[in-house]
């Protein structure tokens, strides 16, 4: 699952260098993650880097959202893809 940060955020800028798929930024009155670019850090590390840094716990998994871990896998690699071919 993609995560999502929730209204307790503080717009304190800590996790938005830590994220190794550049998933987050700031959003209108928040910061936001972007679903398709986040994969709970599988192919990076073995948490997830924003939740580990984030000083109020406002991250949460995106349960409307259900990815396998195959499928954060797979969206990794086409992410690496991505940026190679850049
Ligand atoms: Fe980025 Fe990882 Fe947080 Fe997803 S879980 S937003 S990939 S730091
Ligand atoms: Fe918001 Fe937490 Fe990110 Fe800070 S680390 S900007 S409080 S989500």
């Amino acid at each position: 699952m993609a995560l999502l940060i929730n209204e307790l955020c503080v717009n304190c800028d800590v996790c938005e260098p830590v994220c190794p798929n550049k998933a987050i930024y700031q959003g209108e009155s928040i910061y936001e993650i972007a679903r398709e670019r986040c994969t709970e850090c599988v192919g990076h590390h073995e948490v997830p880097q924003c939740v580990e840094v984030c000083p109020v716990e406002c991250i949460d998994v995106d349960v409307a959202q259900p990815e396998t871990r195959g499928q954060l896998e797979l969206k990794y690699r086409a992410l690496m893809a991505e940026e190679n071919a850049a």
